[in-house]
């Protein structure tokens, strides 16, 4: 990879978070833990060298790869030049219709696997979310904190609404740790891969809306429990699903677990 970017005289951009993973080893075990096969059709965002799209090329049937920087094109060209399974746009991920993009492609599972700049994995995870994208895996490199905070356990210092709507969509579970010296450049932290997996049973939520709602409500201020938290509501009712659980409203979001927010939010439904 050294040579290639030497070779065209690449210069790395910080803005766009590049950091570019080189361990063989760690690319290969991304493809093979993801367990990509030759019915997946992967979502790659952020191509740089293309060395991860490599191996994910190797081991499915298509790839669909998003790269903001088009300075990178000549090098994913002479890259790829030999795979004739890999599509890739120069656009931000983030201003795509990838909903639309993938209509062309006929697959059995869809995954999304990226290596991304640390400060962008929340606006991507919320995209997919948004956009319904209707993903059977997603796998992704992130910060070691960020990657504590999307598996965090209710009452850790990391659990935060993001956790809970996480949850609710994923099992979610770090795969690989990956060490700072994988990258070049190197960055100041260490990383893992995240798998988050399409929950098959999923939550029984009465009112989606409602239950969004609820849990961006009660974790709105961190330090404030749910009775200052939750103003608007009916806090009788509130106090009365608590008391079930051997609590009351002077709980904090972060103790409580993604059923009993649940619970709140479908009794809540049931008088609207
Ligand atoms: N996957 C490669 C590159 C990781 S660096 C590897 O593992 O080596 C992250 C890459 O994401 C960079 O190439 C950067 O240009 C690209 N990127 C950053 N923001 C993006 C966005 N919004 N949409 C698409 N690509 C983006």
């Amino acid at each position: 990879m050294k040579e290639i970017i030497e070779k065209y005289d690449f210069k790395f951009k910080k803005k766009y978070g590049q950091n570019f993973l080189k361990d063989k080893n760690i690319l290969e075990s991304i493809a093979l833990k993801s367990e990509i096969d030759k019915d997946t059709l992967v979502i790659e965002i952020g191509v740089g060298a293309a060395s991860l799209t490599n191996y994910l090329s190797l081991y499915s049937k298509n790839v669909l790869a998003y790269e903001i920087d088009e300075t990178l094109k000549p090098i994913i060209e002479e890259e790829l030049k030999d795979k004739n399974n890999v599509e890739v746009k120069y656009i931000d991920f983030l201003e795509s219709n990838v909903v639309e993009d993938i209509k062309k492609y006929e697959y059995s599972k869809l995954y999304v696997v990226a290596n991304l700049p640390y400060y962008i994995t929340t606006p991507i995870i919320e995209k997919i979310i948004n956009d319904k994208l209707d993903v059977d895996k997603i796998v992704i490199m992130v910060q070691k904190e960020v990657g504590d905070r999307f598996s965090a356990k209710p009452s850790s210092k990391e659990y935060n609404s993001l956790t809970v709507f996480l949850n609710y969509y994923f099992d979610i579970k770090k795969i690989i740790n990956v060490s700072r010296n994988c990258f070049i450049p190197v960055p100041n932290v260490d990383s893992v891969v995240i798998e988050m997996k399409r929950k098959k049973d999923k939550y029984i939520v009465n009112n989606e809306e409602l239950f969004f709602k609820l849990v961006r409500d009660s974790f709105k201020y961190k330090r404030k429990n749910l009775r200052n938290n939750l103003k608007g509501y009916n806090l009788d009712k509130i106090n009365k699903i608590l008391s079930k659980y051997n609590l009351d409203l002077t709980v904090r979001a972060e103790n409580l677990t993604i059923e009993q927010f649940i619970d709140i939010s479908n009794k809540l439904n049931e008088e609207q």
